[in-house]
């Protein structure tokens, strides 16, 4: 397939590049492996077209993935709720299976920008795009859901905590598509996601996603995990604030230690929204707030 001239021209705002339409993964990703570093995938295009306008991304040649119906959809396997790269945020907030499977997932989406966002906002976009106070990120990472990466020499799996390697970056060579997300399913345990924004569809100051299993017939945590969201160059799991509730029951005294935990196992910026220090103080505050929510 040959991409198209278009965007030529003064009225349009993005500098110029090739446009191709594949009709298959397959052609995709021969496009792809083609074009390496000058091909850019277009999802949703909620934050790649406002990238191109401003022209801090300058592509050779967009691919465009929304013919790709083969990577849109929900699907259980085993232990595992699937979503296609291409499946729209919002049509993942409103699934049923989701809700009853994995509801972390939604719960989350909700706080998404606003509903025509999540409209046409993907869920490989969200990932790939890797903003350090995106939800959806947090939400893998907390979970430890695997991302599946394919490239036309073959596919590969990889651990969301390792996928994200900085601020907007993550392990992608730049002849991969991530192609699915893989969450576990959080049945028989407790979710919430928290977070604070000044206003509502902002991008948060900072963010808490949340999984919790207590022990059979007891109060007791048997399993936990916990990720931050705004808090740094990535979404970062929480290890201290895990193992401060592992084994226990979530009485006030733990929930301060967890919070104290959270605090100061995060290293915030200082931007012109927040201090570091304010930043410190809310993820401790939303740490203790999400654990008191799944309390018995
Ligand atoms: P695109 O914009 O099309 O692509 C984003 C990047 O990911 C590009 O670099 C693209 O090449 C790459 N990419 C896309 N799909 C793939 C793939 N399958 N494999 C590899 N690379 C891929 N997001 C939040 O999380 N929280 C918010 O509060 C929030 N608020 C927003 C408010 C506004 C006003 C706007 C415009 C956006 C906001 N977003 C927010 C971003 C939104 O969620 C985007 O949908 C998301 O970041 C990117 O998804 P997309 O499908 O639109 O991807």
């Amino acid at each position: 397939m040959r991409p198209s001239r278009i965007a030529r021209g003064a009225l349009l705002k993005p500098p110029p590049f090739l446009y191709a339409r594949p009709q298959s993964l397959a052609e995709a990703l021969e496009l792809l492996g083609k074009e390496g570093d000058e091909g850019k995938l277009l999802a949703g295009g909620q934050s790649l077209v406002p990238l191109l306008n401003f022209r801090l991304a300058r592509p050779s040649v967009l691919i465009d993935l929304n013919l790709l119906s083969e990577l849109s959809y929900v699907r259980r396997e085993d232990g595992w709720l699937e979503i296609g790269a291409m499946t729209r945020q919002r049509a993942v907030e409103l699934s049923e299976q989701v809700v009853a499977t994995c509801p972390l997932i939604p719960e989350a989406l909700h706080h998404v920008g606003h509903l025509q966002i999540r409209n046409r906002g993907t869920v490989g976009g969200s990932l790939a795009h890797a903003d350090p106070a995106a939800e959806l990120p947090a939400v893998a990472v907390a979970l430890g859901a695997e991302l599946v990466v394919q490239s036309s020499n073959g596919s590969r799996t990889l651990q969301a905590r390792d996928f994200f390697d900085g601020p907007f970056m993550t392990l992608l060579a730049p002849d991969e598509m991530l192609t699915a997300a893989r969450f576990p399913v959080t049945e028989g345990g407790r979710t919430t996601f928290l977070e604070f924004a000044r206003r509502s569809g902002d991008f948060a100051l900072g963010g808490v996603a949340a999984f919790v299993r207590f022990a059979d017939g007891a109060d007791t945590v048997a399993d936990v995990g916990i990720a931050a969201l705004g808090m740094g160059a990535t979404p970062m799991r929480l290890e201290a604030a895990e193992a401060a509730v592992r084994g226990r029951t979530l009485d006030a005294v733990t929930l301060q230690e967890a919070a104290d935990a959270a605090s100061s196992g995060v290293d915030p910026f200082t931007d012109a929204h927040a201090d570091a220090g304010y930043r410190r103080e809310l993820i401790g505050t939303l740490v203790r707030r999400a654990l008191a929510g799944v309390a018995p």
